[in-house]
């Protein structure tokens, strides 16, 4: 009873956004697999427009840089699916899965590694960590809007 307290602890919830160039490249498909694949569950999940307004609270930390009006002109340019995922420590494995900031340094094997090969276009938001994606989430989702279920393999995934 004790151990199953703790595996669920670690269970936390992490903001995805499929940014515009997922959509207009039409590779969103390929970046829900993995995720799906590799165990995450999908949660929450809307397509919406992003305006400046939301990127300015989004990117908070950026919007000094030079290149902040690019990466808003980049952000909506299309639109965007925003997404919660859940599963065992998920922050920190969306992150290591997205791989880092500029895709041309991203590993092979990681979405933008794979995916990407110039800044500002790199494909995914993945949340950088747990205090963050809790903020992220409340950003965009309403708690009505992330829901519970139980994938089949569920069982099988988790020890
Ligand atoms: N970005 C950019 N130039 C930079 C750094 C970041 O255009 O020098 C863009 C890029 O799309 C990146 C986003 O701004 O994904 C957010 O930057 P952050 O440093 O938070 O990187 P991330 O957490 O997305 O890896
Ligand atoms: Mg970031």
């Amino acid at each position: 009873m004790q151990f199953i307290f703790l595996v669920k602890k670690m269970i936390e919830q992490t903001l995805v956004i499929l940014k515009p160039d997922a959509l207009v490249r039409g590779i969103t498909g390929k970046v829900i697999d993995r995720l799906e694949s590799k165990g995450l569950k999908l949660v929450a999940s809307k397509m919406m427009m992003l305006n400046e307004e939301v990127l300015k609270q989004h990117y908070s930390h950026l919007v000094d840089k030079p290149f902040f009006g690019g990466l808003v002109e980049y952000m909506t340019s299309a639109p965007v699916i925003v997404q919660v995922w859940e599963g065992k420590e998920a922050t920190s494995v969306v992150r290591l899965m997205a791989g880092v900031t500029n895709p041309r340094q991203a590993q092979p094997g990681t979405i933008r590694g794979d995916f990407a090969i110039d800044i500002p276009k790199n494909v995914i938001h993945a949340s950088e960590n747990y205090e963050i994606a809790k903020q992220e989430i409340a950003r965009f989702f309403n708690d009505s809007e992330i829901y519970s279920y139980k994938r089949i393999d569920e069982d099988m995934l988790y020890e």
